[in-house]
């Protein structure tokens, strides 16, 4: 979840890591903090967000070739100055920062206190990084093997990366279940939990694995795993440039990336589908096809926004492929003891490609004898890379915490998974197929018009701004549009918001209505339609505030809403990717207006890495 940053080399280290931190920050922001060896080992931290660090920091001799730092998202102990990472060993000579959680800290905890240990703050991390200073001192033995032995014990999930007063030149980092990319420069080398930091110094980067401890010097990298065996880093150019994680004249990460759609659309489809010959290519997935057609379930295995566009994806596979999918909360599905193996697919979909749960529900899966198949848009991630097939959305970085372009970029390859598996099959006809080809083809461009109405819609938040609860509904399709649509309001608004199914309302949420309550519906031209105005008028007669997102054209639904919205009109499969933008849209102009910063709303995290 949190971010880590370190450098080790010729250059001043600190502005480099305090500019990756910046960099890193949407990963978890409650606090951040720094540790150098300047002569000694210094650690600054403040709770709060990189600036306060930065403010904190200026005038100080932060003079060094060796810097850690990290930003943090809790989960054991506060928010606060204490609890915030580096933390440093009972001897002071040792800082570590920490990206995870330590599952048995309290008994290894219990274990230390009794050893004569005494902490300095609530978190798992700081009771790691004592225990591999109890087995240096009472081993007599080097760092990184004290770190060896300590890393067989602990139960959990994590990257750390450790400096040592004594030894200056050195950094030791360790892996197992969260993200850690290692950027390989001219007699430097870069840490980070993802490359965005060392975009502009290196584009070699070496991806740890779970269980490998790197020793790392300036100019040497040895990568070893768990058992002291030497591993050949295996380096990899990447492929982002500087300008995609920048902000490029926008207020906001989340506005430039809401507008970036048609262009991320269009990188998700692009070399796979040709409208015109009628062709649909997904090298990702061409060998796994005929399992795929054959498999007896799918089950789509998500988390947040990307369990929305699994739901979209089972009403889209089950009807073009006539395969039954099964759409599951990672956390759910991995601890339910789930019945699957041979003949089921999984198709994972995760943003990051690090969500600690989907991974840890495919492994098990995996192991059962289930083919995975990865949705993920981080290329290298580790999702990404312990499935058996997949195919990458290329929505490129997304740093917003409220994921706007990567749901998008998810529905587009979701959609030509089920294309290709239902023309394998042979459940689609031809004319079918090259319908939803040419729909998918005009994708972009209509969601470049629904851009347009940025303005109104802009308005529409200003007027319900001040509302306490919103309900978000639609049927079929659009139904997880509703869902999605109120999950991205409650997450930079603040403001209660509950998606349902538009008929399912009946049974319980209607007796919320008044005219205090705004009733989002996203009622395009489909196959639902008819319902959906008769669920509006039920609104209506109990006198709450409709705000309808139809499609162009409509004659009906402009009489009995407060506020229309109209999008362009698309085939039914594809609605979503349409007439999410409104709702992308109102809950960011909602939570703007309001005052919150919407890149960085409180309490969440952009990636996580833990479950
Ligand atoms: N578990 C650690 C803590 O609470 C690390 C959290 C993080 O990944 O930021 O401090």
């Amino acid at each position: 979840m949190c971010g880590i940053v370190a450098y080790i080399g010729q250059r001043e280290a600190y502005p480099i890591v305090l500019k990756g931190l910046k960099r890193l920050e949407y990963r978890g922001y409650d606090s951040a903090g720094v540790a150098l060896v300047n002569g000694d080992l210094k650690v600054y931290k403040k709770k709060g967000k990189v600036a306060e660090l930065e403010e904190f920091l200026s005038g100080k001799d932060v003079h060094s070739h060796i810097a850690i730092g990290h930003t943090r998202w809790a989960t054991h102990g506060e928010p606060s100055d204490r609890n915030s990472h580096p933390h440093t060993s009972g001897n002071g000579k040792l800082a570590m920062i920490h990206n995870g959680i330590i599952e048995n800290y309290a008994q290894l905890k219990q274990e230390l206190i009794k050893k004569g240990h005494v902490f300095k703050s609530d978190t798992d991390t700081e009771v790691l990084l004592h225990f591999i200073e109890e087995i240096q001192e009472s081993n007599k033995c080097g760092l990184e093997e004290a770190l060896r032995i300590a890393l067989k014990r602990v139960v959990g999930a994590y990257v750390i990366v450790l400096v040592d007063e004594d030894n200056p030149d050195t950094l030791i980092a360790a892996r197992k279940g969260s993200p850690l990319v290692i950027g390989v420069g001219k007699g430097e080398h870069f840490l980070a939990s993802d490359a965005s930091p060392i975009v502009e110094y290196t584009k070699e980067v070496v991806y740890v694995n779970d269980y490998e401890i790197a020793v790392i010097k300036a100019d040497e990298l040895i990568l070893k795993n768990i058992s002291n065996e030497r591993q050949t880093p295996y380096i990899q150019k990447l492929d982002i440039e500087l300008a995609a994680i920048e902000k490029g004249g926008f207020d906001h990460f989340m506005l430039k990336e809401i507008f970036e759609q048609p262009q991320t659309i269009f990188d998700s489809l692009r070399g796979r589908l040709d409208a015109k010959k009628g062709t649909l290519t997904l090298g990702g997935i061409r060998e796994h096809a005929e399992i795929l057609s054959q498999a007896k379930r799918i089950i789509i295995v998500a988390c947040g926004t990307s369990w929305h566009a699994g739901l979209v994806a089972e009403y889209m596979i089950e009807e073009l492929c006539r395969i039954p999918v099964e759409v599951e909360y990672a956390s759910e599905f991995r601890y339910r003891n789930p019945v699957v193996g041979e003949g089921d697919v999984i198709i994972a979909v995760s943003q990051s490609g690090e969500t600690a749960d989907t991974l840890v529900a495919i492994e098990s899966a995996k192991k059962k004898g289930a083919i995975i198949l990865g949705v993920c848009n981080v290329v290298g991630s580790s999702i990404a890379r312990i499935s058996d097939a997949g195919a990458y959305t290329h929505a490129g970085p997304e740093i917003g915490v409220a994921s706007t372009k990567a749901f998008t970029a998810q529905l587009a390859v979701l959609c030509l998974i089920g294309l290709k598996v239902a023309m394998e099959k042979g459940s689609i006809t031809q004319q079918r197929f090259q319908h939803l080809l040419d729909e998918l083809d005009s994708v972009s461009e209509k969601v470049a018009l629904t851009l347009k109405l940025n303005d109104q819609i802009k308005a529409i938040a200003d007027k319900y701004k001040d509302a306490r609860d919103f309900l978000y509904l639609g049927r079929g399709y659009n139904f997880p549009v509703a869902l999605e649509g109120a999950l991205k309001l409650k997450e930079i608004s603040y403001i209660h918001a509950e998606g349902y199914p538009a008929a399912e309302m009946k049974h319980g949420p209607i007796a919320l209505v008044d005219e205090h309550l705004p009733v989002v519906f996203v009622a395009t031209k489909d196959s639902y339609y008819e319902k959906v105005v008769s669920n509006i008028q039920e609104i209506k007669a109990r006198k709450g505030k409709v705000i309808a997102v139809v499609t162009e054209g409509d004659v009906t639904i402009p009489g009995m809403a407060d506020d229309v919205i109209e999008v362009p009109e698309a085939d039914e499969l594809v609605a979503p990717i349409v007439s999410v933008i409104p709702l992308q849209l109102l809950a960011y102009h909602i939570g703007v207006l309001k005052g919150f910063d919407v890149d960085k709303p409180r309490n969440l995290a952009k990636s996580v890495t833990v479950e």
